[in-house]
């Protein structure tokens, strides 16, 4: 984590999310099963800022909603509830000419880049495919601009005429990332980036993203379920479980003194950089509930340790807990 990101404050703020839901609808058999639930509660009441410059990371095991929230917040699912102001707008208010020119802004980049990238298609012709969109620059100057984007992730320039099944993983993860680049967007969200990736080259493509995010001045959404990698790439994390944000704070803070019972669990089972160091494993009992029917009271009380009698029936409201550290627990009220 740099320093220059972890002195961002609030002032900063690019991007500001407030009370995101998204429910998608189930067939009926399924509500049947359910017992009457007739939505999948993916997010559900999510809110968080992102600041200039910054890596903000949402983790979470499979199916908290991290990236559906992402998905969203790009507009490539429309919102059940919510805002997503950027640049004093409500992106969820945007109509489709108000939405393309965001997209020139917001960019992403996908776990498997590869299932998006034309095979039918040249390199060079998919890196240009986004700037002929946006209408940018004479067919010289996309051609200039695709060469300029190739250099800075690591492609040659004979790869310019290469289809997309001629390359490795990471440099599909490369081409990916040149695809969202091209345009020059301020904030790109990376869902799951490097999961696909063997461990050495996702270290190569982290240590790509950060110096791009340098050199370019952007800001990342990083989604992830990878503790490890979020701990060397963010500046700050939210914890979400069951749709919801259960834990915001910066980097150190939350692995230093991780305050929510979920965050325990999960920092517990990250290996420690010191292998000296001991820390007890906490396992959690039984398995994420079904967000057609998510638990009453704290979406977290049947798998909670520390559980009393008040969580299973209230949920917990976000709570300020220090310096930027927020947490959803009625431990702390
Ligand atoms: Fe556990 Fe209750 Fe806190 Fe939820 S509110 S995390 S159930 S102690």
């Amino acid at each position: 984590m740099s320093q220059q990101h972890s002195k961002k404050s609030e002032s900063d703020v690019l991007m500001d999310i407030q009370g995101l839901k998204k429910f998608f609808p189930v067939k009926k058999g399924l509500s049947r099963l359910e017992k009457g639930s007739t939505h999948v509660k993916a997010v559900n009441d999510v809110s968080f800022q992102l600041r200039d410059g910054e890596t903000f990371a949402l983790v979470g095991e499979s199916g908290c909603g991290k990236s559906t929230t992402g998905r969203t917040i790009l507009r490539l699912t429309n919102p059940t509830e919510g805002k997503a102001i950027y640049k004093g707008q409500d992106i969820f208010q945007f109509n489709r000419k108000e939405l393309k020119a965001m997209r020139k802004d917001l960019q992403m980049v996908f776990q498997d880049p590869y299932s998006s990238l034309n095979p039918r298609k040249r390199i060079g012709q998919i890196l240009e495919e986004p700037l002929i969109i946006h209408k940018i620059g004479t067919k010289e100057e996309r051609t200039e601009k695709v060469m300029e984007i190739m250099e800075k992730v690591g492609l040659q320039m004979e790869h310019y005429y290469r289809y997309p099944h001629e390359f490795s993983g990471g440099q599909r993860q490369r081409i990916g990332l040149a695809r969202a680049l091209v345009v020059d967007p301020k904030v790109v969200i990376c869902d799951e980036p490097v999961s696909a990736l063997d461990v050495s080259i996702q270290s190569q493509v982290i240590n790509l993203l950060q110096r791009l995010q340098r050199e370019l001045k952007l800001t990342y959404l990083f989604i992830s379920h990878d503790l490890s990698v979020v701990r060397h790439i963010s500046d700050r994390i939210a914890v979400m479980y069951l749709g919801k944000v259960m834990e915001e704070a910066a980097t150190d803070q939350l692995f230093e003194n991780p305050l929510h019972p979920y965050t325990q669990a999960l920092l517990s089972s990250v290996p420690l950089p010191d292998p000296k160091a001991r820390k007890e494993r906490m396992i959690l009992k039984g398995d994420i509930p079904s967000p057609l029917n998510p638990p009453s009271g704290c979406v977290f009380h049947t798998r909670c340790p520390h559980a009393i009698e008040v969580c299973k029936q209230t949920a917990p409201v976000m709570r300020v807990a220090g310096d930027g550290h927020k947490v959803s627990c009625h431990l702390l009220d």
